[in-house]
This record gives structure tokens, C-alpha cells and sequence, in this order.
């Protein structure tokens, strides 16, 4: 789970991490009375997706009433989809040169590493594509944890002078703590400005917990689910795997194996999928339905691909289910089947009767899938 950038700070202000003096604001009369307070600040829509600085969700005001129009301008948007309803209100600070330093799990070296990169202000995924030798990487051996090494390293790398090692080694001692304290699979600063009178400050903090962890932090467990989409959290309630890509083809599948093989297979053919929905074993038509309802009302879905292996999970019902499903959504987005197994029969009975064809090769049906959605996208 994601937290907002005014969490994050809390966070790192607890763990002794110098941050901006601010205070959120939901209101425009709340952020002219933080101005009022705190003289030039700036104004930081707390949405969840990066880049708000491009988008226009950072805004510095020079005066209270400024920032009273910049907050009502503000508070009235959304940055890439998302609304705002808060801001972090903070004292404007004179920016030396900002730098980029983050803790984050590397999954396949089972360690969390530190990323350290002089090139902060630019989101890391682009730092990664543009210059990945620009990033500096620290490995911490979860048995030693942080050392003091590490920060006379990053030290090095971002070209600071001696006099910053105990403030940098205090950074990067509490990052090490917030990641173990929190379960937290990131802990970054972008940036971490080097301000006009050489001082560190994290101007943004990011922090994001291991969902599988919240039953350790009851007061975050609370906050589950807000980051998600609409679908996601339907799909969660009804107890389904779902996970939303950016492709235009939605995937039910039943079982992780075969969901997995459609993934990749899709990719294979030149498609992309928008999300995928896993029944899981044994659906009955019922969870089919509102599988298939969820599926075909999602904006991005422009064909449904359905690839069942009928086991414990009859063909029959799975039929059923998207013929329900298409006659409550009223929407008339293609759907390709695919089944094999049992009561696969009366399953393309089923269908057939309604209109609809089932393969029963599983490269057929993604290659239909993918034919329809180019048809789609080239038509609109
Ligand atoms: P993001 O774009 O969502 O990552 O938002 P950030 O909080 O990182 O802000 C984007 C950019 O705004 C930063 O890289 C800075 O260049 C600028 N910025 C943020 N806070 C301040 C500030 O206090 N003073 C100045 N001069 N610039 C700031
Ligand atoms: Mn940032």
C-alpha cells in the first residue's frame, strides 16, 4: 500500500529525517492561514501518482493570498485521474541541487538495497531507462543491517562534503529502521535536496508497505484498499486474484498456471491485456456473472478473452455465467472463449445458443482476442 507523501513524512520526521516545515490543508482558507504562518511556500497536491511536479501539482506561492488561489485552483483538479482533496502546505526551500536516495526490496537478491543517484528530481523509472549508470546501488545484508560504510559510499557518490557523513549515516540509519518497523518495500526521498545553505532536507517521501504486513500496523490496515481502483476492490471482495496492466484485452482464466500461460502467451502473439482475473477453482455461474460484469464494464477492456480448463470448474457453468453476464451489462463488447474439460459440451451449447463460439485451442483464441482489439482500436 501506498502512502501519501504527508504520511511518509511523518514518518521520516519520527524517525529524526529533516522534512520542510508544512501541514495539510483541505481547504483554501486552511492553506492561506499554513502561508500565513510559514511566509513563500509550496503547494503539493497528495495524490498517489508520481510526477505531480510535470502535471502542474506543485505550485510555490509567494504570498497568502496566492496561495489561497493556487489551492482552490488546486483542490478543484485531478492529476492524471486522480482528485485532489488534500495538500501539503509547506515553507519553500532554496534548492542547491537535488538528489536521490531510496531504500527498496530487490526481490531477486532477497535484500534490500539502497539506490543512490546524484540525478534526483527525475522519476527513478526514467532514471533507470535514461542513465542507469547513474544509479548507485547498496546492498544491506539483513543479518548486519546499516552500517556506517554505506553512508560514506553514498557520501562519494553524490558528492557531498566530509561534514554531511553524520547526517547523511543518520538519513539512511533511519530509512534502514522505517523498512524493517513498517515492512516497507520503499522508503524514498526524490529528491533529497542539498539546499542553498548545505543542508539536507527530503523535499518528497514515498513510502510503500507490504500489503501481506498490515496486520502488524493495525492503524495502517485500516487505510487497506483506498489506493486501489473501483475493480480492484469489487474483485477483492469477491474474492478473486485480479491485477490491472495497461493492455486493452481482460483475461479470466481459471487457476494461476493457466492465467500465467495466457499472460504470456497474449504478449507472445503482439497483444497486451488490461488486466486478468483469476476464478480461482470451481466457480459457479454466479461468480462467473459477476467475474464476466466486472470485466466487461472496465473502460480499458475492449475484448474479453475467457480461458477455462475445465476441472473441478464446469464449462457448463462458466457458459452460464458470461451469457448472464452479457445480457446484465447490456454492453456488446466481444468475448472469445476457449474451453476444454469437463461438460465442455453443454458449455458450447450454451454459448452457441446465445450466439457466441467457443475454441478449443488456446493460441487460437488469444490470436482472435488480439485480431479484435487491433479491429477496435484502429476503428476508434
Ligand atoms: P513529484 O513530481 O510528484 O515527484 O513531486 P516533488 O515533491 O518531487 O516535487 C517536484 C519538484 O518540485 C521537485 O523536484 C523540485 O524541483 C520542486 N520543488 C518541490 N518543493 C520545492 C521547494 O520547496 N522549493 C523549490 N524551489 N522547489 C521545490
Ligand atoms: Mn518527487
Amino acid at each position: 500500500m501506498k502512502l501519501y507523501e504527508y504520511e511518509s513524512k511523518e514518518i521520516a520526521l519520527r524517525y529524526g529525517i529533516p522534512v520542510p516545515r508544512g501541514r495539510v490543508a483541505s481547504s483554501p482558507d486552511e492553506a492561506q492561514q499554513v502561508a500565513g504562518e510559514l511566509g513563500a511556500v509550496v503547494l503539493k497536491a497528495q495524490v498517489l501518482v508520481g510526477g505531480r511536479g510535470l502535471a502542474g501539482g506543485v505550485r510555490i506561492a509567494e504570498s497568502p493570498e496566492e496561495a489561497y488561489a493556487i489551492a482552490r485552483d488546486l483542490l478543484s483538479s485531478s492529476i492524471r485521474g486522480e482528485r485532489v482533496e488534500r495538500l501539503l502546505v509547506e515553507e519553500r526551500v532554496c534548492i542547491g541541487r537535488e538528489l536521490y536516495l531510496s531504500l527498496t526490496l530487490d526481490r531477486a537478491a532477497r535484500r534490500l538495497v539502497y539506490l543512490i543517484s546524484e540525478m534526483g528530481g527525475v522519476e527513478i523509472e526514467e532514471l533507470a531507462r535514461r542513465y542507469p549508470e547513474k544509479i548507485h546501488r547498496v546492498y544491506v545484508d539483513p543479518v548486519v543491517g546499516y552500517t556506517d560504510y554505506m553512508a560514506r559510499e553514498a557520501l562519494r557518490v553524490l558528492n557531498l562534503p566530509w561534514s554531511l557523513l553524520p547526517e547523511v549515516a543518520k538519513i539512511m540509519g533511519a530509512m534502514f529502521r522505517i523498512a524493517m518497523d513498517y515492512d516497507a518495500e520503499l522508503v524514498e526521498f526524490n529528491p533529497l535536496a542539498l539546499t542553498c545553505d548545505g543542508r539536507l532536507v527530503a523535499l518528497d517521501a514515498k513510502v510503500i508497505v507490504d500489503d501481506n504486513a498490515l496486520f502488524r500496523r493495525p492503524e495502517l490496515q485500516r487505510l487497506y484498499g483506498r489506493d486501489m481502483s473501483d475493480y480492484e476492490r469489487r474483485a477483492r471482495e469477491l474474492g478473486f486474484s485480479y491485477v490491472e496492466l495497461d493492455g486493452d484485452i481482460g483475461v479470466i482464466c481459471n487457476g494461476a498456471g493457466l492465467t500465467m500461460a495466457t499472460m504470456d502467451s497474449i504478449l507472445y502473439f503482439g497483444g497486451r491485456p488490461a488486466n486478468f482475473l483469476d476464478l480461482g477453482g470451481g466457480a459457479s455461474s454466479e461468480r462467473v456473472r459477476e467475474a464476466a460484469k466486472l470485466m466487461l464494464t472496465h473502460p480499458r477492456v475492449r475484448v474479453l478473452l475467457v480461458n477455462i480448463f475445465g476441472g473441478i470448474t464446469r464449462c457448463d457453468e462458466v457458459a452460464r455465467g458470461i451469457v448472464e453476464a452479457t445480457k446484465e451489462v447490456g454492453v456488446s463488447k466481444p468475448i472469445v472463449v476457449r474451453m476444454l474439460g469437463t461438460n465442455e459440451e453443454e458449455g458450447r451449447r450454451i454459448l452457441t445458443e446465445y450466439g457466441m463460439q467457443a475454441f478449443s485451442e488456446m493460441d487460437e483464441a488469444v490470436r482472435r482476442a488480439i485480431e479484435i482489439a487491433r479491429q477496435i482500436s484502429s476503428a476508434g
